[in-house]
């Protein structure tokens, strides 16, 4: 069968990754989040004690970081595992400010590009569809409401054992949104070609088994 590439955009914490791995597992695909290597230039910055807002700063750092994204799912930074890290609430809000510089987005998206090569690819985040694979055979702009967002970060956070605040989160999600819709180089927008799931009131396998009918369609 054909191998396709496949592109999922949409808000934070929209469950993107969730039904990516989920599908790339169905169809024996490779899965790269995107979202991961953002939040890699933040953990960098903060380790090296540059702020988020100093972009001269932040173009300088970028020059010694080697991003690896494992087929097991972790991600090594210069031969460090951060897969953990790099989930960290001050590194997701980091993300979203150092994702605005030309300079983290061009040396992101090169890399993104690369290993995409070859098709057999779901990359989900904000600029997959848009820049990132203009040419994606599969664009999926997957959004839910904001409370429904929050209170599944939420549960997740309980389960994990993990202290967690559902209005924080909210506002959390809330900004970040907000900072990447309206950021001047590629902002998140769903693009003229994508399909739009609204996962609020979907189980996980619902938006599954809708994905893999719209795979079905294009190989
Ligand atoms: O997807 P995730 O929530 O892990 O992404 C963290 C941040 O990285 C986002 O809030 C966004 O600012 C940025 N990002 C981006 N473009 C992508 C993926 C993530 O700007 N393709």
């Amino acid at each position: 069968m054909k191998k396709i590439s496949i592109a999922i955009d949409g808000p934070a914490a929209a469950g993107k990754s969730t039904i990516a791995k989920m599908v790339a597992k169905n169809l024996n695909y490779t899965y790269i989040d995107t979202g991961a290597m953002y939040r890699c230039v933040a953990y960098y910055a903060m380790k090296n004690h540059i702020d988020f807002e100093d972009e001269t700063g932040i173009g300088e750092l970028l020059k010694n970081m080697d991003i690896q994204m494992l087929p097991d799912g972790t991600v090594h930074l210069n031969h460090e595992d951060v897969t953990t890290y790099i989930r960290e609430n001050e590194v997701s809000m980091g993300a979203s400010i150092v994702s605005k510089y030309a300079a983290v987005r061009t040396f992101l998206v090169d890399k993104q590009r690369q290993m995409a090569q070859g098709g057999g690819v779901i990359l989900d985040g904000r600029d997959i569809g848009t820049v990132v694979l203009k040419d994606a055979e599969l664009k999926i702009y997957q959004i839910a409401s904001i409370e429904c967002r929050a209170m599944r970060r939420h549960k997740e956070n309980i389960e994990r054992g993990l202290d967690s605040d559902l209005e924080a989160i909210k506002a959390e999600i809330a900004q970040r949104d907000e900072q990447d819709m309206n950021r001047a180089i590629s902002p998140l927008k769903k693009a003229d070609d994508a399909v739009e799931i609204d996962t609020s009131d979907m189980s996980l396998d619902e938006v599954v088994a809708h994905v893999m009918d719209l795979v079905a369609q294009r190989v």
